[in-house]
């Protein structure tokens, strides 16, 4: 089979076919694609380019078949073990780091991070913010792990149930992305998300029970001055800012995405 008819064979969309011929090829300019589009393709190559578009056409989420996704412009790896990162999940990363830089802070905690996702961008663009990163999943943590190998970041990785694994130890900024998803929102049987590892999706209950522990423990873990910056959904700003402000937390605001939706809240410790 050739190149162009096999990116037209497997029923795919066009612009997936072509990033999951091009991984089947070992290859990663799509130009290579357009100057050989006459070439005859190897036929393992043409197994694996077809079994990729089966499980594609089953709703596999494109960054689990390629194995990466871009964040922040840097290569993340991702497994179905960890959330695929967003880029609304960037504004969190660009609020953490121009607070860091403002106020001077040392160090920053990113609790459960997943594939590594903010804290691998905020140390990227910050070498010398000592960042650590917990996560509950072991799973989740390898692949975190071999992230800041690849991307020569020094961040440290500890393994713990939100705080669980943290006591005593202070940061300047904690930053996370919780599971802020409703159990009984419609949207976990939808897209990408049916593929994504649930506890990194859901509570299990209404969407802030992981929110209102993070919020609750935070002040054991921020020095004075202090920031906690929490990534939650379009519609629980609201709820995010009373949690904070019954916290004790001040300073309490909120930053929209690119679609204009409520996304990230914060709010500073003994301020
Ligand atoms: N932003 C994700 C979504 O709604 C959810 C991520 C999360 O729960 N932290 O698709």
């Amino acid at each position: 089979m050739k190149v162009k008819e096999a990116l037209r064979a497997f029923g795919t969309d066009y612009r997936d076919a072509e990033l999951l011929l091009l991984h089947s090829l070992g290859k990663d300019e799509r130009s290579w694609l357009i100057a050989h589009d006459h070439d005859e393709l190897p036929t393992d190559v043409v197994e694996v380019f077809s079994s990729m578009s089966t499980e594609r056409l089953k709703g596999v989420p494109l960054a689990y078949l390629l194995g990466h996704r871009e964040f922040w412009s840097l290569k993340l790896k991702v497994t179905c073990d960890v959330l695929i990162p967003r880029p609304e999940t960037e504004l969190l990363v660009e609020w953490a780091v121009e607070l860091a830089s403002h106020y001077d802070l040392d160090s920053m905690l990113d609790l459960g991070t997943g594939s590594g996702a903010i804290a691998l961008a905020v140390q990227h663009d910050l070498p010398n913010l000592s960042v650590t990163a917990s996560d509950i999943s072991e799973l989740a943590l390898s692949v975190a792990r071999e992230n800041a190998e690849g991307l020569g970041l020094p961040v440290e990785f500890v393994e713990s149930s939100w705080f669980g694994a943290l006591a005593q130890r202070r940061w300047g900024l904690i930053a996370s992305n919780p599971p802020y998803v409703s159990v009984d929102d419609a949207h976990l049987l939808e897209g990408d998300l049916r593929f994504e590892p649930n506890t990194a999706l859901t509570d299990g209950g209404d969407g802030l029970s992981s929110i209102r522990e993070i919020v609750s423990n935070a002040p054991d873990h921020l020095e004075a001055g202090g920031w906690l910056l929490i990534e939650h959904g379009y519609d629980q700003a609201t709820d995010v800012r009373s949690i904070l402000e019954l916290n004790g937390f001040s300073q309490v605001s909120l930053r929209h995405d690119l679609g204009g939706r409520p996304r990230v809240t914060g709010g500073c410790w003994q301020c």
